[in-house]
Formats: structure tokens, sequence, C-alpha cells
């Protein structure tokens, strides 16, 4: 079977929503890095559009019914959204569920040291990367810092073209004889992944000022303490001439305190992840892809709250789950593997003057899913690691995997011939393209996603989303057609399954 470029299909209507549509995803994944940024920018837009939030509604003692928006956060870091439709409950939902966590390395809980004249802020990497393709890169941090007195610092800088950037060090290639004969895996090593974050012993007022404009003047969010510390601080480093001990560790100190007002061990609360600078771009010249930051997962899952939010007809409840931590196996409170999901359902039901257990395991066994996330494209450059026939090919639409997992599909769920049957029914009768694919070879690796925790309620469940190269690097591409085309198939799924 051929696959088939989507390109050539579009009428001139659709490719200006293909370029609008392409531009705002764009901008979405410029602004929103990290788990908490993309559910704060969800948030507003279905308050935008007329969700409620359930905790108010249950304060509220609001009723809901058929036409109703409900949405829930789970601790700042994932969504669930739902738009109840006229069908009952019990026959299930459609449910849309993509991750908002992305590779990238977190700042530690005691992260900050002095060495050989820099400061740096010692990492740990969060999900699977290649350790080598993260050093001399600028690096942004983003995140938040809680007090003890709960108040929250935002930490947003290296984004703006005025901010400061960060970055991890690698060995000059002059002197790289001995490290090049490692194998990747350990060219660059865990530990080797800190970043610097300044090598000044002195802040001269001048120096501070300049600073200091450089980053208030791109964030509004900064908090700003009294200037006395960090004078106190600078005015003594001038004194002894920079020849203190740990002189440039002190003066980042007193600029965190200055910018964020927060103290060394304000880092125990602090959760920092650091991230590629800059914005996302349009790449090649003919500008049909997107080169950024973290596709994976937010190419789905934008268009996954995209499609429940601009669907204008529904008979079946439709939900748009966005989780935190699949990269990590989705443990934890904010994973998929949480009761979040479980419990918010059965309190919209409840919401609905429906408490039975029953029925929520009804409405759970009898839902249709699309495990919304990523799949490989086909990389002719590695082409040996791909089976040509059984691959997703960037520009060819849609990508279903049957099964993910490794070695055999240890660990994936498997889609029922009978569910992708209906499938390509309710995609073809909207001209979706679609390509079925697995991610490479057999026995080369494998990689898994929430679809097989979500089919554990006996729902149907299939991994559904757009083809991504270079998956898990510092710049991820995709193409716009296979988003755009992946936001219809959303809409098709949503309305007619
Ligand atoms: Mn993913
Ligand atoms: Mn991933």
């Amino acid at each position: 079977m051929e696959k088939k470029t989507v390109w050539t299909k579009y009428n001139e209507k659709q490719l200006a929503e293909l370029n609008t549509f392409s531009e705002e995803y764009r901008k979405f994944i410029t602004e929103c890095k990290t788990e908490r940024e993309c559910t704060d920018f969800i948030v507003e837009e279905l308050e935008n559009a007329g969700f409620t939030e359930l905790q108010r509604a249950i304060k509220a003692g609001k009723k809901v019914k058929a036409g109703d928006k409900i949405y829930a956060v789970n601790k700042n870091k994932g969504i669930l959204a739902f738009r109840i439709g006229k069908t009952p409950m019990e026959e299930g939902m459609n449910i849309l569920g993509a991750h908002i966590d992305s590779p990238r390395l977190d700042v530690k809980q005691n992260p900050l040291y002095e060495d050989g004249g820099f400061a740096y802020l010692d990492t740990h990497y969060y999900g699977g990367i290649k350790k080598y393709q993260w050093v001399t890169i600028p690096l942004a941090i983003h995140g938040v810092v809680v007090k003890k007195d709960l108040t929250t610092t935002i930490i947003d800088l290296g984004e703006e073209e005025n901010d400061p950037v960060f970055f991890i060090s690698d060995l000059l290639i002059h002197l790289s004889a001995e490290q090049l004969e490692k194998k990747a895996s350990k060219v660059i090593e865990g530990e080797a992944l800190d970043i610097i974050i300044g090598s000044r012993p002195t802040l001269s007022t001048d120096a501070k000022d300049s600073a200091l404009k450089a980053v208030s003047g791109a964030r509004p969010t900064l908090t700003k303490s009294t200037k006395s510390s960090a004078a106190k601080n600078t005015k003594k480093n001038d004194e002894e001439d920079g020849n203190e001990k740990e002189a440039v560790k002190k003066s980042i100190l007193a600029l965190l305190k200055e910018y964020y007002d927060m103290e060394e061990e304000d880092f125990l609360s602090a959760e920092l992840e650091i991230v590629p600078a800059g914005p996302a771009r349009d790449c090649g010249f003919d500008r049909s892809m997107i080169l950024g930051y973290g596709h994976d997962d937010r190419v789905c899952a934008y268009p996954s709250f995209r499609a429940l939010v601009d669907a204008k007809t529904i008979s079946r409840t439709a939900c748009c789950i966005l989780v935190d931590k699949e990269e990590i196996g989705s443990v934890g409170a904010t994973g998929m593997q949480s009761l979040f999901f479980e419990n918010t359902v059965a309190e919209v039901l409840a919401l609905m003057g429906q408490t039975s257990e029953l029925l929520l395991r009804r409405c759970l066994a009898n839902s249709n899913m699309l495990s919304s996330d990523v799949s490989s494209a086909f990389d002719p450059t590695y082409a040996g690691s791909f089976d040509k026939k059984n691959v997703a090919y960037l520009g060819k639409g849609m990508v279903l995997n049957k099964f993910t997992g490794a070695r055999g599909k240890s660990g994936s769920n498997d889609a029922d011939a009978e569910y992708l049957g209906k499938l390509r029914a309710v995609f073809d009768k909207d001209d979706v393209s679609i390509q079925l694919a697995e991610l490479g070879k057999v026995d080369l690796g494998g990689g898994g996603t929430i679809a097989y925790i979500l089919a554990k309620y006996g729902m149907n469940v299939i991994d559904c989303g757009v083809a991504v190269l270079n998956m898990h690097a510092p710049a991820e591409v995709i193409s716009k057609a296979d988003l755009y085309e992946t936001y219809r198939g959303y809409l098709s799924f949503v309305k007619n399954m």
C-alpha cells in the first residue's frame, strides 16, 4: 500500500486554515515549554470558551447536563476537560488523551556550586535524552520557587531577545582525542550536564542594573525584593576584589535575592526545568515544517484540546486528557496512572445526579480513546533503522499505531481490529488521511504511551498522532500538514465516533 502526500489534496481554504492553525500552534509551543505553562495557557483558553472549573461547580451546587462544559486541574500540571453530550454517560465518552511533559534537565534540590570561576546549577535529566545533544546550545530556565510561606515566584528566563541564556560546556575539539573514543552514551555523562549560570565575582552597580533591566524588562512575573541585602553582599565582594571564597556563587545568590527574593535554601522547594531557549521556527524554504522543542507531545496535546473546544456538534460526551509524567512512566499523582482521571469522571457524573459505581465502570468501559501521542517519522539518513513499509512519513497524514512497546511488543496496548475498522470508516467520512505505522525496525528498541493505562478500563484505545523527526532532541521537527491533518482527524473522532 502506498502512502500518499496530504499536501496536494487541500483546497485554498484548507491551506489557509492549515497555515493559521500551524501559526497558532507554533506560538503555543514557543510560549509553553513546561507542563505548568501548558496548563496555565489551556486553562485560560478553556475559561474563554465557557468551561467551568470542577471545584467551583461543586461548591456552587451546579447541576451538569448535556451541553455543559467542565474542566479540572491536577496540581497545576495537568487538565481534564469535558463537553457533556446528549448520549447517556453510561454509553461512554470519546476521549483524546495527550501528555504535556517533555524531556528536559531538572535542577537538583541542592544545585548551586562554584568551580573554576564559574557558578553552576547541578541538574538531573528527565525522560529519555541523548545527553550529547544538550551541550553548547542556549538554554532557558522555566519553573517555580515556592517559599515556606507558600508564596510562589515564577521563573521564566532566557526566552526574550534581551534575556540572558545559560549553557552546558563541552570539551574543545583540539583536546578531544580521548573523549571521541568513548561510546556516544558516555561522551557526555549525566553528571556533566550542569549549566553555567555566571562567572563574575563582583557586581558593580552598573553590571547589576543592566542585568536587572534585561530581566525585569522582559518578565512581568518577577517579584522584586528590597535591595539592601544584595547591595550589601555586592559591596563586600567589591572590597575583597573578587578573591573571596565562592565569590561568583555569592554574586549569583545576591542576584537571585534581588530578582526573585529567594535564598539558597529556597531551591529545596523549587521546580526548575532547563529547556532549549528561543522560539519554535518555521523550517524549510517552503515553510512546510516546524522546528522546535517539545513537539512530543504538545503537537498532539494542542490539536486535542482545540478539537474538544472547536467541534461544533457532539453527541457522545467528549473528554480531553492532558497529563504529566508520561516521559518517566506515567507515575505519581500527576501521571496517567494516578486515580485523578477516574475520580474526576466520578465527580462529573455526581454533578449529573449519577453516583452509582457501576455507572462509572460502564462509562469508562464503553468509551473510545485516541491516545494522542507522537510517532517516529522515517529519516532517510538513518533508513536502516526503519521498516520502510511500516513507518510513518512526514507529510503523509495522521499516524495510527496499532501497538507500541519493545521487543515483541512488550508493554504495549494493542488496538482491536474491530476498533480500527470502525475508525477507518469514521476518518474516511471526513477525508482524513491516516497512515498505520510502527516506531522502527523490530528489536531495535521501542517506546510506550499512556494507551495501555486507559485500556485497563476495557475501553477501545489506539495510539494516534503526529510523526516527529529527531524525537526527544532539543529541536524536533514536524510537518504542518500532519499537524493539520491530525487536528482534522481529532475533530472527526470527537464528532462522529
Ligand atoms: Mn510522547
Ligand atoms: Mn516521548
